[in-house]
């Protein structure tokens, strides 16, 4: 695959990663922090925006997969992906969150699904506060109402890649965030 094109450069990334720091810098002045990141996709935004969060911050890490859904990536690109709605956790965390102010940090918001289920999961083990922060979001593709509450920037039904963002497997380690065209 070589026609990838361009929807955001590293250099606004940067920008706005910085951005997202410097809220969540805000927002929990004088406290401590959980930056929970979703496996594998958040973990270059999760490195990135941890350096521009100037509080006490550790890191944990929770792996996902969705049941029913994604059966190849080219047909992925072609009709977009149906999810039963099914998540199933292939990596707990390795702590509890009692009491803990956890950011939930996610590459991409798409249907929903995956954030809900966590979002549930997560508030059963009673967090002081559960947050999410998204690189990108997707609000066209939403099949359960969410919103995060630290969002990058909000894109177009489009299938990205780069900056942790796969298809299957590859692309990840792009600094630009890529458009796959559909055919
Ligand atoms: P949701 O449960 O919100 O539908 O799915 C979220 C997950 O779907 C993301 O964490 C990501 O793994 C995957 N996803 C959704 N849209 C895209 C996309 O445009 N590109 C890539 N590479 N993954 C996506």
């Amino acid at each position: 695959m070589t026609d990838l094109k361009v929807l955001i450069t590293r250099d606004a990334i940067a920008k706005r990663v910085g951005e997202l720091g410097a809220d969540i810098t805000k927002d929990f002045s004088g406290q401590s922090i959980i930056l929970l990141g979703v496996l594998k996709g958040a973990a270059i935004f999760l490195s990135d925006l941890a350096r521009h969060v100037k509080l006490d911050a550790t890191f944990d890490f929770i792996g996902v997969s969705s049941y029913g859904n994604r059966p190849s990536p080219a047909s992925e690109l072609k009709s977009g992906w149906d999810s039963t709605g099914e998540v199933r956790l292939l990596k707990d965390v390795d702590q509890s969150l009692k009491d803990k102010n956890v950011i939930l940090v996610e590459d991409i918001l798409d249907t929903g699904l995956t954030m809900t289920y966590l979002k549930k999961l997560l508030m059963a083990r009673q967090p002081r506060s559960l947050k999410v922060a998204a690189l990108l979001d997707k609000p066209s593709r939403r099949k359960l109402p969410l919103e995060g509450d630290y969002v990058g920037f909000k894109i177009p039904d489009e299938f990205v890649v780069g900056y942790g963002l796969d298809y299957a497997e590859k692309y990840r380690n792009l600094a630009d965030i890529c458009v796959v065209p559909r055919e």
